[in-house]
């Protein structure tokens, strides 16, 4: 951090964090309730930064991903879903999987990494469809990490199988899949889940199955859907939940602020999200979550320009190329569901950090058609980013 901005942080009302992020103290649920409370960004900024830094340098990491949206017919009902098939809303469909295989021949030229799939809850598939699906997306791209099914999918999933979630992970995992998006957490209190989404799993059952997944070997992600009906008291709790589970597990890689988006929901009363609570809640993720590796500036939600000013907002991690996306119909037609991974790496460059190319397990994928999109690169004609920090 520069000096201007530590003395501004250090004679500031948020100069005791300054002293505990630097000692590498962890901070409490009363801390966590100050960040949010504090409308100091630009000092809750350079506190996660000065996290963010200690155990990610200047990388910001990238993925070149597809994402399957298998079906959008879903029992499930939650009053901030604007993907579901309903009246006056999304048409139902079901891929089959040679419907998905073709998806997947379609990118074939694509050097992807990760191939991520989530979607509804049909009360009609059957468990062989999952596993089908999972052999289906091995068998066409086998050279890409299978990331699929929220905790909600996996609960559907076990019901069909009838059998213990440790035996259904590893039989998904012995068909392909390779770890979970960890979607769907939501904000995990009782009376968020009671009052927005009381047909999906509780907070309990949430945490219980990351942590089992965590257990048989398969990694996840975790989300924090923010911006709607939940307090700061309730996106502490959450968080504190994360972390006392990663401190059991280890097994969270990233985690996800998700803004609202409430277009097209029964919750379309509630304003979209401002750019200042997207930063703040990328930042306080990082402060409050000391265990967790990553955390994410989803571009496709928060829009190309907040994700770049997240990654000196404790964010190291911007998403990927992702190719077709259909969950928040709002940000979608607003903003490209596709970004090359040219222009992708020209926006982690202008934003002043040092693009590298991962897989979902963060190991660094070194490609000669990577290498040559960096600056130092002979022939590269992308301007090198103003000067940062
Ligand atoms: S959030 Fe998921 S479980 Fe809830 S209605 Fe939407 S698709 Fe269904």
């Amino acid at each position: 951090m520069n000096t201007i901005i530590t003395r501004y942080v250090q004679n500031g009302q948020l100069a005791d964090l300054y002293d505990k992020v630097m000692e590498g103290r962890r901070l409490s649920f009363e801390d966590g309730v100050r960040l949010w409370q504090s409308d100091d960004l630009t000092a809750i900024g350079a506190l996660a930064n000065i996290v963010r830094e200690n155990k990610n340098g200047n990388r910001t990491y990238y993925v070149r991903n597809q994402h399957i949206n298998y079906t959008n017919i879903c029992n499930k009902g939650c009053k901030f879903c604007s993907f579901y098939a309903q009246k006056n809303g999304p048409a139902p469909y079901t891929m089959s999987t040679d419907d998905v295989r073709v998806k997947l021949e379609r990118t074939r030229h694509i050097p992807l990494t990760e191939i991520h799939m989530v979607a509804g809850i049909h009360p009609k598939l059957p468990y062989s469809y999952y596993l089908d699906l999972l052999r289906t997306v091995k068998a066409t791209r086998p050279d890409a990490h299978i990331k699929a099914f929220t905790m909600v999918e996996l609960l559907q999933i076990q019901k069909l199988a009838d059998k213990p979630m440790e035996e259904v992970l590893l039989e998904l995992k012995a068909n392909g899949l390779d770890s979970l998006p960890g979607g769907g957490a939501e904000i995990l209190t009782d009376r968020v889940h009671d009052t927005l989404f009381p047909k999906k799993e509780t907070a309990t059952e949430w945490l219980h199955t990351a942590m089992t997944a965590h257990r048989v070997g398969l990694p996840t992600n975790a989300t924090m859907l923010y911006g709607h009906i939940e307090t700061i008291e309730e996106r502490v709790i959450h968080l504190i939940k994360l972390r006392e589970a990663q401190d059991e597990t280890g097994g969270f890689l990233t985690f996800i602020p998700l803004a609202f988006s409430s277009k097209g929901t029964k919750l379309e009363h509630i304003p979209s999200t401002t750019g200042a609570l997207d930063l703040k809640a990328i930042a306080i993720g990082r402060l409050m979550l000391d265990n967790f590796p990553h955390i994410k500036g989803f571009w496709m939600m928060i829009t190309p320009p907040v994700a770049q000013t997240a990654q000196w907002y404790g964010a190291d991690d911007i998403d990927g190329t992702i190719v077709e996306y259909e969950i928040t119909h709002e940000i979608s037609q607003d903003n490209s569901q596709q970004l090359s991974q040219r222009k992708l790496v020209e926006m982690i460059l202008e934003a002043g950090r040092e693009p590298v190319e991962r897989d979902p397990l963060y190991n660094v994928i070194e490609r000669e058609d990577s290498r040559t999109l960096l600056p130092h690169h002979e022939g590269n004609r992308i301007p090198l980013p103003m000067a940062a920090g």
